[in-house]
């Protein structure tokens, strides 16, 4: 990740535009401090680069540690779609991913890329059971620096959209943030017809944002998508439905 460099203009423009720096912070993704120092004329130097280590070294963001872009694609989509933070005592934030009891491999997943995304030696994942399914949680002051969509209320109230960073990575990575998607918000069935099976995939989420996000996704993989209901985008040619399990196939 090369912050805080190339962020520093974007930063600098929203604040000629007159945004506060609580608006600026949540829209970019950089720590609201950090706008603040770039407000009052520092510059991304080497004072505020160590500074910010010491806040925390293992935030890509507000630190150096490379940020794994394959797996941040699909934790992001699994944030998207069953996932929420809350704010605990201390600035600590609770990351909860909630998945259905039925499909071990990608609770095990969910794991695998908290742990890739939050690399800390201390760090511990929780799984909470709920009835037909379980929480996966990681507590972490900085997990807002990496899900900037954060923020009060439900997400399909809220305006839900990409940051410019997060963009380039899901651009770069789509068909991991569909798998993503479709482990937490859609599933993969068998239409029949005359005793013949036909697959497809289908994602279905109450949020405007979310499903823009998915279909942006699917145009960057190049997969044919059409809206089955308001709610729902479904993908059910077969080519489209081959290229698709090369990368999700059934969940399990
Ligand atoms: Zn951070």
């Amino acid at each position: 990740m090369t912050r805080p460099f190339h962020e520093y203009d974007t930063v600098r423009e929203l604040v000629a535009s007159g945004m506060n720096d609580c608006a600026i912070s949540r829209q970019t993704g950089v720590p609201r401090t950090t706008v603040r120092d770039w407000r009052r004329g520092g510059e991304p130097g080497a004072k505020a680069v160590d500074r910010r280590r010491q806040f925390d070294a293992t935030c890509p963001l507000c630190g150096d540690v490379e940020l794994d872009h394959g797996w941040y694609a699909y934790l992001l989509g699994l944030y998207l779609g069953d996932g929420c933070l809350s704010e605990q005592a201390r600035n600590v934030f609770k990351l909860r991913i909630t998945l259905d009891l039925k499909y071990p491999e990608i609770i095990g997943e969910c794991g695998l890329a908290i742990a890739q995304v939050r690399k800390s030696s201390d760090q511990k994942i929780g799984r909470v059971p709920k009835i037909g399914c379980v929480e996966i949680t990681s507590y972490w002051k900085h997990w807002p620096c990496l899900f900037p969509q954060h923020g009060e209320g439900r997400k399909h109230l809220r305006k839900i959209e990409l940051v410019p960073w997060q963009q380039e990575i899901v651009d770069g990575y789509p068909a991991r943030l569909l798998r993503g998607l479709i482990h937490s918000d859609g599933c993969r069935g068998l239409n029949r017809v005359s005793g013949k099976g036909y697959p497809y995939y289908m994602f279905t989420n109450h949020s405007d944002g979310i499903r823009d996000i998915f279909c942006r996704a699917c145009d960057v993989y190049g997969v044919h998508w059409r809206k089955s209901s308001w709610k729902t985008i479904a993908i059910s040619r077969a080519a489209d439905v081959a290229k698709l399990d090369l990368e999700i196939g059934p969940k399990t």
